[in-house]
């Protein structure tokens, strides 16, 4: 029988969600879909296979293969056709299926009967979940609209099995989000956390699959169409003062939204019989099947608007989704695909774990997930598709590890470990009062890093001895317009009178590469982290810097304060900011303003050029801190976002710590203050080893100093200094593992 026509297939669909609604278990379903679908098809066979793990689909039922095959016949992901309709998520017509490039014959079927292949993907958001195959012993052509109306079954089976319609015994028929996963990621912030997940962009749940009134599900996509457009005509008018990039994707939105041929797609598979979400769902997986197949990244980017816009289609028409300024639930641990730090920092210190599906160790989400000491697992993947919001969760920031749904057994062991890390904490605090003296008498600063009114009560609980790096620009990733001055100066007021007699080192605005401002006309740049960023940003238009530094030399109100400018890479770029510094002193004096009784102003060494400065840098410089997160980028030519090349390069490279050695001997020279804040001042051995190449002052995040000073107080630094020379002269690219061995034997 054809089912060409919209009201057999709306019948097949009928039927199919009938058996959604009879009791049973979930083979009897399977074994009653694939009768129906033969019978409508007019094929002797029709087989669901689905997913077992993630490589590997199981025949879970047939009506026309042999029985005993049910549950036996494995295929692995690309083989045999089958296995290509999962690899491609694209369907294989075959009037020859035999003679098809791919075809492997599986003799314990009893397929050698049957000529003719179609089969397509069960998808759900671009996840392919099975495959649905009808077979004939003729050489069959299955037309188009065959092709179409088996895809808009296998939606249904989708989304019945999302709906846990097909639980039954072994593997590949288990309820969906409820078993425990591990998912093995990559550290990005050490610590234990234990709470419920919170998904930063949860997946909508269909409950509807299939409607009997298409009139009324075509009005319902209407109208949702129409709210769609004014939303894409707001942001359209909102970004007026975008850049042309963001004005370009709203354009190509724009451009979606009015698409006849979308919207004709949509009203197809709704005359077909499915509702009008799931028809949208229908459209999003072959977007999305396509986009992992576009090689060309522009129109893999502009599938990406229109998978975008599907996301927001589907939220209308189901009202789900999280809305601006919903609160963040009690031991929340965000769970996302990636994210940036101006939309982490929406989120707040309150989250209990950061776990992404994306992202990088040295990105700023994961600064700001290290400032506030919040455990963050970074790769594990595929967890947006796995967890659900409120699902138990536990990150092992420690080995990059996170449980989710975890069985009692994990739960308890996981507890143990939290007490221990407690117990360590209880270590630290003791010596929060003591200096950093090394076993042979050297005594290294000890600094924090900060960039929020919330972390300044750390610097009481850390022991750390001043703010040795304050990163203004988290202020202006928080906001949508460019903070006002006096907001500024109240703010960095606040942030003296916390610190008390502590010393604050503010670091000016340090935006561009991954910071990011929304509401800042966004250039684009082939390679923004070499790009127009930083001070470079602040020297070619100065007025917001102009302004900060004002702001900053009011909030002293003066106080003693340090200045320090950010990605300096050669002596005049320090000059002319330090000349603009003095034109804003010389002003706020005019204005009858106090100012800082003291400013010490210096420069971030964070390109590798600094270290080779003519002599009057460092004379006229009054104190130099190396940005190693950006230095290390830059020396070894390896992005700092890019895990790929990042971790091919250790800290503890010979060439690395004797560049460190050369910048701390050059300082000594003429005795400008060096000190190290990027993140690996906060790792015990990498902290030990800077400070044995010369290093006498460290900024990091608050929760490192306790583990760095313990470390400092247990060993000899001339000792260690001779293990690394030693390393160095003996040819190793890093003095890591003998590093190691001394600290493990060392009595
Ligand atoms: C650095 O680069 O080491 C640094 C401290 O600056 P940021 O990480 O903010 O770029
Ligand atoms: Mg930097």
């Amino acid at each position: 029988m054809d089912i060409n026509a919209g009201g057999n297939s709306r019948d097949l669909l009928k039927k199919l969600r009938e058996t959604l609604a009879v009791e049973g278990d979930g083979q009897e379903r399977l074994d009653h879909i694939v009768g129906l679908v033969a019978e409508h098809m007019g094929t002797e066979v029709c087989s669901i296979y689905l997913r077992r793990d993630r490589q590997t689909l199981e025949l879970c039922a047939t009506k026309g293969l042999k029985q005993e095959s049910v549950h036996q016949t494995r295929l692995r992901f690309g083989e045999g056709l089958v296995g290509l309709v999962a690899k491609r998520a694209a369907p294989i017509n075959a009037a020859d299926a035999p003679q098809e490039k791919g075809f492997r014959y599986m003799p314990e079927t009893g397929e050698e009967l049957y000529t003719s292949l179609l089969g397509v993907p069960v998808q759900r958001l671009g996840e392919v979940l099975g495959v649905l195959v009808v077979q004939n012993k003729s050489a069959r052509q299955f037309s188009e609209d065959d092709v179409y109306a088996l895809e808009v079954v296998a939606m249904v089976i989708a989304e019945m099995k999302e709906l846990g319609a097909f639980v039954g015994d072994g593997e590949a028929m288990t309820a969906p989000h409820q078993r425990p996963h591990l998912f093995k990621g990559t550290s990005a912030q050490e610590g234990s956390a234990k709470g419920v997940v919170l998904l930063h962009d949860p997946q909508i749940v269909v409950s509807n699959v299939v409607a009997d009134d298409p009139e009324a599900e075509k009005e319902r996509l209407s109208a949702a169409m129409d709210q769609l457009r004014l939303n894409v005509d707001d942001l359209l008018t909102s970004t007026n003062t975008g850049g042309q990039d963001q004005k370009d994707v709203m354009e190509a939105y724009r451009m979606f939204a009015n698409s006849k041929s979308w919207v004709s797609r949509l009203e197809t598979s709704i005359d077909r019989g499915l509702t009008a979400e799931v028809a949208v769902e229908k459209e999003q997986s072959a977007t999305r099947a396509r986009m992992a197949r576009v090689p060309d990244p522009y129109l893999r980017e502009r599938l990406h608007d229109l998978d975008d816009l599907s996301n927001r289609l589907l939220r209308l028409l189901t009202g789900q989704g999280r809305a601006a300024g919903d609160s963040v639930p009690e031991n929340a641990i965000l769970v996302a695909r990636n994210i940036g730090p101006a939309e982490l920092l929406e989120y707040g210190k309150t989250l209990k774990g950061i776990v992404l599906e994306g992202g990088s160790v040295g990105s700023h989400a994961a600064i700001i997930a290290r400032a506030w000491a919040i455990p963050m697992v970074i790769h594990a993947d595929p967890i947006t598709r796995e967890a659900l919001n409120n699902d138990p969760i536990l990150v092992d920031g420690d080995q990059g590890v996170v449980h989710l749904r975890p069985t009692e057994e994990v739960t308890s062991a996981f507890q143990d470990k939290i007490a221990m890390l407690t117990a360590a904490q209880t270590k630290y605090a003791a010596i929060r009062n003591e200096p950093a003296t090394t076993l042979d008498g050297v005594t290294v600063g000890m600094q924090m890093n900060a960039g929020l009114m919330v972390d300044l009560p750390s610097l009481e609980t850390s022991g750390a001895e001043g703010v040795g790096l304050f990163r203004t620009e988290l202020q202006f990733l928080m906001r949508n317009a460019v903070p006002k001055r006096d907001e500024l100066a109240a703010l960095y007021s606040r942030v003296m009178d916390a610190a008390g007699d502590k010393r604050v080192t503010f670091r000016t605005l340090d935006i561009g590469s991954d910071k990011v401002l929304s509401y800042m006309k966004n250039i684009s740049e082939p390679n923004p982290a070499m790009g127009w960023r930083a001070i470079r940003m602040g020297l070619d238009k100065p007025g917001v810097m102009k302004m900060q530094l004002q702001a900053l030399l009011r909030g002293a109100k003066g106080r003693p304060m340090n200045i320090m400018f950010p990605f300096i890479a050669q002596y005049s770029e320090f000059l002319d900011s330090r000349a603009m510094l003095h034109a804003a002193i010389e002003s706020e004096k005019k204005l009858g303003h106090a100012i800082p009784s003291e400013i010490k102003i210096g420069a971030m060494l964070e390109t590798p050029s600094l270290a080779f400065a003519p002599d009057q840098f460092f004379e006229t410089c009054d104190f130099i801190s190396i940005g190693g997160n950006d230095l290390k980028q830059f020396f070894y030519a390896a992005d700092r976002e890019n895990e790929r090349v990042r971790s091919r390069y250790d800290t503890l490279n010979v060439s690395f710590l004797s560049f460190i050695e050369l910048i701390a001997q050059r300082c000594n020279s003429f005795n400008t203050p060096v000190s190290f804040c990027g993140e690996d001042a906060g790792k015990p051995v990498e902290a030990l080893c800077f400070a044995a190449m010369g290093l006498r002052n460290l900024s990091m995040r608050p929760a490192s100093i306790g583990p760095v000073k313990h470390m400092l107080r247990k060993a000899n630094l001339a000792e260690a200094k001779q293990v690394i020379d030693t390393a160095r002269g003996s040819g190793a690219q890093s003095v890591r593992k003998d590093l190691m061995e001394w600290l493990k034997n060392r009595s």
